[in-house]
């Protein structure tokens, strides 16, 4: 089957604008979320904001089953959230940790998601155990089932990180987390939207992704899924009266499903927004979505090689649509400015936001160019002849 990549254009205006290789920062909406979210800003705007809730409350809840539809679990396992590092720490600070219990992660681990670790660890005693990467540059499976014993109360590890390429094995390390019996909190932000995802498969206890990445939703949207036989063990650490029920003077009482760990107060035009990113998204299938995503990053990376000056920075057995390199005699911000004036898009990834693979790896910083669907092997082209001539 071939992608309708006319259609998918004609259906991103910003296609005409610039050439977008800053998916992995943000993609670019298509026109169908955008008008969803402007429309409803305007009936809010004529209407009022809580009228309009209730003369949208279909497609408000439609959200949460285009995210169960999205990712193979129930709507009651779902929690909409302003962003994935809200959606991931609900998670993460609800883990009741004491003194000893280690919290397993990875090389890639997110910049805020280690501040929190780091933080707990140091509030309870909790311990980090950094698991290795192998040759290839994913996760160490060997070191991972080697170091499990009983003290292991957690893995958390992202799926695919902000600066290399990497698709690390999710799936495999959900299985080994199932056979330990410890919890497993996955950080899917950059893998949303660009590649099949599957609760069930994968074998998470929690997963936490981002709306404005490869999703191509607006910005502050966030969903974070619970597996429901964890759902009550575990008390979000903040608590509102839409995540709770104040029943009498001296207590309370938490809502049964994942909209525990949401707050009342939220960005519903947004959410109107994420619903229907979703269902586009799932218009176009992942299986088609990923694999064209490989081939033109593939063929970026290819092209790259050639180029003199370039060097690649992606590791791992298995990659996706972020790319990364260095150019000779050039900072990675001369890079994205000098590219920015011709209107192409890229960003730049420091040494601050991963910190433990840029340091093994002696980086301090990449350029990232990450492609979309949408994107064409002419723009890879211009992309090429653009930097050649910087
Ligand atoms: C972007 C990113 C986040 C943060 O997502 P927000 O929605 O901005 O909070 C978390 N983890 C990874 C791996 C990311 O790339």
């Amino acid at each position: 089957m071939s992608f309708d990549i006319q259609k998918a254009r004609q259906e991103t205006p910003g296609c005409q604008e610039v050439l977008h290789f800053n998916n992995a920062g943000l993609a670019l909406m298509p026109q169908l979320v955008f008008e969803t979210v402007v429309s409803y800003l305007q009936e809010e705007y004529m209407h009022g904001g809580y009228e309009t809730v209730l003369a949208r409350s279909q497609q408000l809840e439609h959200a949460y089953d285009a995210c169960a539809t999205l990712l193979n679990c129930q709507r009651e396992e779902i929690a909409i959230i302003e962003n994935a590092t809200r959606a991931w720490d609900m998670a993460f600070y609800s883990i009741p940790f004491s003194p000893g219990d280690r919290i397993l992660t990875g090389m890639d681990e997110y910049a805020s998601n280690y501040i929190a670790l780091l933080q707990v660890a140091r509030k309870t005693g909790a311990v980090i155990d950094v698991i290795p990467n192998d040759e290839s540059g994913q996760i160490s499976l060997a070191a991972l089932r080697n170091t499990i014993d009983e003290r292991v109360k957690l893995i958390a590890l992202t799926h695919v990180p902000t600066n290399s390429g990497l698709v690390n094995p999710a799936g495999e390390v959900g299985q080994i987390a199932r056979e330990a019996g410890v919890l497993y909190l996955l950080d899917a932000c950059q893998s949303i939207g660009q590649m099949p995802l599957d609760v069930q498969a994968i074998g998470c206890d929690f997963l936490s992704a981002t709306g404005r990445k490869f999703l191509r939703a607006p910005r502050g949207t966030g969903l974070l899924y619970v597996r429901k036989s964890r759902l009550e063990q575990l008390e979000p650490p903040f608590l509102d009266l839409h995540a709770a029920e104040w029943t009498t003077p001296d207590h309370y009482q938490i809502r049964d499903d994942a909209r525990r760990f949401e707050n009342w107060e939220t960005n519903f035009a947004g959410k109107a927004g994420l619903g229907v990113a979703i269902d586009y998204t799932l218009s176009w299938g992942l299986e088609p979505i990923q694999e064209r995503v490989i081939a033109l990053a593939t063929r970026l990376r290819t092209q790259l090689q050639t180029l003199p000056g370039i060097t690649l920075r992606d590791i791992g057995a298995k990659k996706c649509g972020i790319v990364t390199f260095q150019v000779q005699g050039k900072t990675a911000e001369q890079i994205r400015e000098s590219l920015a004036q011709h209107s192409i898009n890229v960003s730049v990834s420091d040494r601050s936001s991963t910190r433990l693979d840029m340091e093994a790896r002696g980086l301090e910083e990449v350029v990232r160019a990450s492609v979309h669907y949408y994107n064409t092997e002419e723009e890879i082209e211009r992309f090429c002849t653009a930097l050649v001539s910087l």
